[in-house]
């Protein structure tokens, strides 16, 4: 059988796309990725985030009652439903989201896309796990990944002081109290140092340049933090740390002089941007100079190979936002099914 539409991915993106798909009676099928694999993150990258404050729809109540007739019991099991909060959680808007997309009979298949063929129609796609299938369509909603700066000593003390999601693991006890790093100076950066306030006792903000790129917002919230210190023109030369503690340290360059000076650290958060999950794709659809699927016209979700449709955070480098990600879901899931009917498949 050939399957209309595949969906590759499961956040915003990936079941917005599949609750429209879904309601045109096209029967999407959604990679959902799996747990432990490289590339996809099973709900996207806001499994890993707590509150989400700016998803319309969601303001502050009795979410909680809510999630619990909304979302199927059995599910309730793999994410905690928050009783305190000021607004949903990542992981309960994507549980959400995902219910919302199988009630009007989408399949989730638990599993990663690792190749597609699109030489040839239908295309075909070759889980991880299962068998090899066929689609007339694919809408490639894989999200993107956080970049790391590429030093030995970095991987070294990965998940043992070096994170890449505040938010994650900022809790962790071997955070608090102890003098935090955050690399980057994007709204990222700015974001997960404000968050790490509450844990640590101070945060550096390393920074390679004198300017943050982070909005006037974020930037005077950084700079009203008093537990906030940006460190300008400054890069992390190396971790510094042993076997027995992790990280304990950075040693921090100055761009003006190339002077080191040591700082003693908890931990170390790497906030300096994302790199689209493309792996899988081995080069078959155009992508941009930093690897993101390019639209091929303006507000069409349309790629360089007619039939396969691009949505979130994979081909989108500026906004990356949950709601964006959620609106062209939505429009590649219509691009999906007016190419489906003007080809009468
Ligand atoms: P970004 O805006 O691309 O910022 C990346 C930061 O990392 C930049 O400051 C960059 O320095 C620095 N950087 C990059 N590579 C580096 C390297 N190898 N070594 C040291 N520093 C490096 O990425 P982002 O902060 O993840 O934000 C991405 C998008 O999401 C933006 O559009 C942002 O507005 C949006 N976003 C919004 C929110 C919000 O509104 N709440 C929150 C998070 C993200 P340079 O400045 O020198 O290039």
């Amino acid at each position: 059988m050939t399957e209309r539409v595949v969906i590759i991915g499961s956040g915003p993106a990936g079941w917005s796309a599949a609750i429209y798909a879904a309601r045109a009676e096209l029967s999407p099928v959604v990679y959902e990725g799996n747990i432990g694999k490289p590339e996809l993150l099973p709900l996207g990258q806001l499994a890993l985030t707590t509150e989400v404050e700016n998803y319309a729809g969601f303001p502050a109540g009795d979410l909680a009652g809510f999630i619990r007739t909304a979302v199927d019991e059995k599910r309730q099991a793999y994410f905690p439903i928050e009783e305190e909060r000021h607004a949903v959680t990542g992981p309960e808007l994507m549980n959400l989201m995902r219910q919302q997309a199988l009630n009007f009979g989408t399949r989730a298949i638990t599993d990663e896309i690792v190749s597609i063929d699109l030489s040839k129609r239908p295309f075909t796609l070759k889980p991880e796990s299962g068998d090899q299938i066929e689609a007339h369509t694919i809408i490639i909603a894989t999200g993107a990944r956080a970049n790391y700066l590429g030093l030995e000593s970095e991987e070294r003390f990965k998940n043992r002081g070096v994170s890449a999601c505040a938010v994650c693991d900022g809790a962790l006890p071997r955070f608090r109290d102890r003098p935090l790093v955050v690399v980057g100076g994007g709204d990222s950066a700015v974001e997960e140092a404000s968050y790490l306030t509450k844990f640590g006792s101070v945060v550096y903000m390393v920074h390679r340049r004198d300017q943050l790129r982070a909005s006037r917002i974020m930037q005077e919230r950084a700079f009203e933090n008093e537990k906030l210190e940006v460190l300008w023109n400054t890069v992390v030369e190396e971790v510094l740390g042993d076997d027995e503690n992790g990280l304990t340290g950075v040693r921090l360059r100055s761009t003006k002089d190339d002077s080191l000076t040591d700082y003693e650290a908890g931990g170390m958060f790497v906030a300096i941007g994302h790199t689209p999950n493309t792996s899988f794709l081995d080069g078959q659809v155009a992508t941009n100079d930093k690897g993101y699927v390019v639209w091929q016209k303006s507000f069409r979700t349309n790629t360089s190979v007619e039939g396969v449709f691009a949505a979130g955070d994979v081909a989108d480098d500026h906004y990356r936002q949950a709601i964006t990600s959620a609106g062209t879901g939505c429009m590649a899931a219509l691009d999906a099914e007016h190419y489906l009917v003007e080809r009468g498949l």
